[in-house]
Formats: structure tokens, C-alpha cells, sequence
């Protein structure tokens, strides 16, 4: 299954350049402009990995990954113009799981989210199939939705995540 993305990008251009490459490569996302907006989508979209640009208007990038490695292990790949060094060791070490530095090869930047949703499904954090089915219980991953017996649980987003958390066996 492919993950929810959140673009956390200030550039009009290159939002706009990722928007399309997703939408082509049929990946969901979800787009911030600045940090504080970035925060905010973050806890009510529940993105399973962060596409972050380090050079923000209103909070330094590396505040961002400060921020959710506080409480959450969401995949990171920092994709930003700055090619020194020390930002990038500077991002690893406060929890990025990789780095791009602009400008990038699509191809390349498609190839890096294909190992990180690798490592996701492997580990369980995002379903690999898009049904489960065990005995009377069916879970739709796709729609969100969950059946027990044919019939359609009301969920919230919460007790959907424990659901599947539950199955996955993590
Ligand atoms: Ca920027």
C-alpha cells in the first residue's frame, strides 16, 4: 500500500513539480507551506512519511523533525538546497532517515520513498495488501474501512490505527 505523504515545501515551483510527480505516480498527499502549518497537518492527517524542505518561512527545518521525532518515528527524507554537510549530519542525527539535496533526479527521489515503504510494510507500520481478511473480520486498508461479519464498524481514526497495529502483530 502506498503511504500518505506530507510535502512540507515554501517554494510555489517545486510544490507544484511534487504535486504533479505524486499525483502521476499515484502516491496520496498532503501539501504544507510553512512549518507551523506542517505541525498541524501532521497531527490530524497522521502522514506515514514526511517529505521535508529544511529552508522554511516561519520554523527551521530541523525544528520540524525536532518537533515530531518528540512523538512520533513517522520516515523522514529531508530534500533541501543546502548542500553543506553539517545540516545534513545536523538532520540524521535529529531523526531523518534520509537526504536529498535539490536539485534531485525524480527518479531517484521516487526510487528513496520506494526503499522507506519498504521498510515500512516490512515492518508492519503500512500494510503490504490492501484486504485483510481473518475469520468474520475484513479490513479494507485503502477505504480505512473495517467489517466484522459483512457489517460495517463505525471506527474512529484512532481505534482504526490500534485495528490494524493489532493485526500487523506490532
Ligand atoms: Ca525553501
Amino acid at each position: 500500500m502506498k503511504p500518505l505523504i506530507l510535502s512540507i515545501e515554501d517554494d510555489a515551483q517545486m510544490a507544484s513539480l511534487l504535486k504533479t510527480l505524486f499525483e502521476i505516480s499515484e502516491y496520496p498527499m498532503i501539501q504544507a507551506r510553512n512549518g507551523k502549518e506542517a505541525l498541524r497537518l501532521f497531527l490530524s492527517e497522521k502522514p506515514d512519511l514526511v517529505l521535508l524542505d529544511l529552508g522554511l518561512p516561519d520554523l527551521d527545518g530541523k525544528e520540524i523533525i525536532r518537533k515530531i521525532r518528540e512523538f512520533a518515528q513517522t520516515p523522514i527524507l529531508v530534500l533541501s538546497a543546502r548542500s553543506e554537510d553539517t545540516d545534513k549530519i545536523e538532520a540524521l542525527d535529529l531523526g531523518a532517515d534520509d537526504y536529498l539535496t535539490k536539485p534531485f533526479s525524480v527518479e531517484e527521489l521516487l526510487a528513496r520513498i520506494r526503499v522507506i515503504s519498504r521498510r515500512m510494510e516490512q515492518s508492519g507500520v503500512i500494510p503490504a495488501q490492501t484486504i485483510f481478511v481473518n475469520g468474520g473480520l475484513e479490513i479494507h486498508y485503502e477505504e480505512q474501512e473495517v467489517y466484522l461479519d459483512h457489517k460495517r464498524l463505525h471506527l474512529t481514526p484512532l481505534e482504526y490505527r490500534l485495528i490494524v497495529l493489532f493485526v500487523s502483530g506490532n
